[in-house]
């Protein structure tokens, strides 16, 4: 609990309590990487298996980075399993992160809204959704915004803290506070399709899958970029992703390009080669 104290006192989010709903890829780690910086977390999902999942997998992260025995145990007390978020009353924020789909998005946010604090703040971590889709039906819109983290959440300090118009300047100032209070680096950003950064990522993804498309072997296109000074390559980056999450923002942004998104994706995840949390992707993984 020191961390909670030294965290939650002063910094004007007034945020002690994080609920995160999704406990795959992101949701997941974004619970972990929260626990870790002395938040009190909560874990929900409709799979138990991957709340246990996450779990265990928090329980590696706090290992390698928090060294000594008594942080290590200080910071699992901190993260609750939840499977089927009776405890999301108690939070002041709640970070949905579940399936990147706008009805089931929405079916949550009515589920789950009436049971939250009237103050508490309500963020989605889409990658492709505008929020004003998002939006509709929450009673209290002004206290909804986007908190969209990167993959992998504890290697990459970069959130970027998305507004819509009808959000309150003070859940956003509260969400950039927030960013900053668990050690990562807050970037404002208007609610428009693929964001900031997705809208300079993308681009670059989607010529890769293009390359790869044309016939240039996958380890040349990584190769290359390694090469460059990136540190993975556009298709290893994609697999981390996760090709399911490609294809959505890709969806999103390949138009706004003019070009179409490389059918070859769709094929893989067709096949249930969805990248890294499936074992195989575009490469295969142990
Ligand atoms: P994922 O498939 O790894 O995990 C989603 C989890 O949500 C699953 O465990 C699933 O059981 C759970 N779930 C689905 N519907 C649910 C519901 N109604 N209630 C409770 N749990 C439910 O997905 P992910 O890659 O972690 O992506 C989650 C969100 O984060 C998406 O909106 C995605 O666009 C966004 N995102 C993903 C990345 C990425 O690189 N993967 C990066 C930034 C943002």
């Amino acid at each position: 609990q020191e961390g909670l104290k030294a965290r939650g006192a002063g910094t004007g989010h007034g945020i002690h309590h994080v609920h995160v709903i999704g406990a795959g890829v992101m949701g997941g780690d974004i619970a972990a990487w929260a626990a870790m910086q002395g938040f009190n977390v909560t874990l929900q999902d409709q799979n138990a298996q991957a709340v246990q999942a996450a779990l265990a997998r928090a329980g590696t992260l706090f290992e390698k980075r928090l060294k000594t025995a008594d942080r290590i145990e200080a910071a699992r007390r901190r993260l609750a399993g939840d499977p089927e978020g009776a405890r999301v009353g108690e939070a002041d924020l709640v970070i949905e992160a579940i399936v990147e789909k706008v009805e089931v998005k929405r079916a949550l946010f009515a589920d789950i809204e009436p049971k939250m604090k009237p103050d508490a703040l309500l963020a989605t971590n889409t990658s492709s959704i505008v929020l004003e889709d998002l939006r509709e039906g929450l009673a209290r819109p002004q206290n909804f915004i986007g908190l969209h983290y990167f993959n992998p959440v504890p290697m990459l300090p970069l959130v970027e803290v998305v507004h819509h118009d009808q959000a309150s300047g003070e859940s956003l100032r509260r969400g950039l506070a927030f960013v900053r209070g668990h050690d990562k680096l807050p970037l404002a950003a208007a609610s428009a399709p693929g964001f900031l950064v997705n809208r300079i990522l993308f681009p670059y993804l989607l010529e890769a899958f293009r390359l790869r498309e044309e016939g240039v072997p996958l380890r040349a296109i990584d190769e290359a970029a390694v090469r460059f000074g990136m540190p993975m390559g556009p298709v290893e980056l994609a697999d981390q992703v996760g090709l399911d999450v490609c294809a959505h923002v890709g969806a999103v942004i390949a138009p706004k390009l003019g070009v179409e998104l490389p059918g070859g994706v769709e094929a893989l995840i067709a096949a249930g080669k969805r990248g890294r949390k499936d074992g195989e992707g575009f490469y295969t993984y142990p």
